[in-house]
């Protein structure tokens, strides 16, 4: 519970030498990195590449098979509640409920996060205008566009006031135009908030992130700045390659 979230440097998001098996199969090994307070991160992979089951760690949905997860300072595994207060969490093809409509959705979540009275009626009202649902709010999310589902998935993570976020895939199935509006929103949280989020699309790491790291078959294999990543003049999608094939047996 000493969590040191004040300090200057403190890392907000922390992998400590993670690592996860399913079984015989080894997702994740050794990951580690620190993200400190502010900065936007994308974290880069092609599809199996472990992006989710390390969310999934540092979120506390999942227990790591060795390593450790931190939340500005909170231990996912041992004290994943402190943690949780701080971190909004955007699953891979979001949270959501098809029958709930998203103002159901928003007051189940309120619950679930002790949220009360006025507070409660604030941040949903807040959210709700910040996300654009008005004009579907009484609506089943089964029934909405994905491009509206993934709203709904935003209002949810923005709900209880977290400073930390990690989205996964926030952008994935959406239109070109969805895609810009995700961005934006994005782009505007990052001036605030210390952000992770996942993605197989090069075009993101550039529109928006400080900070690239990158994974292929479960390990770490960058961990810098966009612009170092696609040094010499190589295009990003060049490097994307020669960093993420397959390692000669
Ligand atoms: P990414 O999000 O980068 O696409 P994932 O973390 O979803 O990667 O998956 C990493 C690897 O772990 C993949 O090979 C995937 O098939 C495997 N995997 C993910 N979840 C499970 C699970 N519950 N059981 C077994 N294997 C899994
Ligand atoms: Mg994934």
């Amino acid at each position: 519970m000493a969590a040191d979230t004040s300090t200057a440097g403190a890392a907000m998001i922390e992998a400590d030498g993670l690592t996860k098996y399913y079984g015989p199969f080894i997702a994740i090994e050794n990951v580690s990195f620190r993200i400190p307070r502010g900065e936007v991160v994308a974290f880069l992979g092609p599809n199996g590449a472990g992006k989710s089951t390390t969310m999934k760690i540092l979120t506390g949905y999942l227990a790591p098979t060795a390593g450790t997860a931190r939340i500005a300072g909170h231990d996912m595994s041992t004290d994943r509640l402190a943690g949780a207060t701080r971190l909004g969490y955007l699953p891979e093809n979001g949270p959501l409920y098809p029958d709930m409509t998203p103002r159901s959705l928003l007051e189940f979540f309120a619950d679930a996060r002790g949220m009360r009275g006025a507070y409660r009626e604030q941040r949903i009202d807040a959210v709700v205008r910040q996300c654009e649902l008005g004009s579907v709010i009484g609506k089943a999310i089964g029934k909405l566009s994905k491009g509206y589902r993934q709203r709904v998935g935003m209002a949810q993570v923005l709900l209880h006031e977290p400073d930390v976020l990690i989205l996964d895939e926030p952008t994935s199935g959406l239109d070109p135009n969805q895609i810009r509006e995700v961005r934006d929103t994005i782009r505007r949280l990052g001036e605030e908030k210390t952000i992770l989020l996942s993605t197989h699309i090069l075009q993101e790491v550039e529109a928006l992130a400080d900070r690239v790291i990158l994974v292929a078959e479960g390990r770490l294999r960058y961990d810098g700045p966009p612009a170092e990543l696609c040094h010499g003049g190589r295009g990003l999608d060049d490097r994307f390659h020669e960093l993420t094939r397959a390692a000669p047996a």
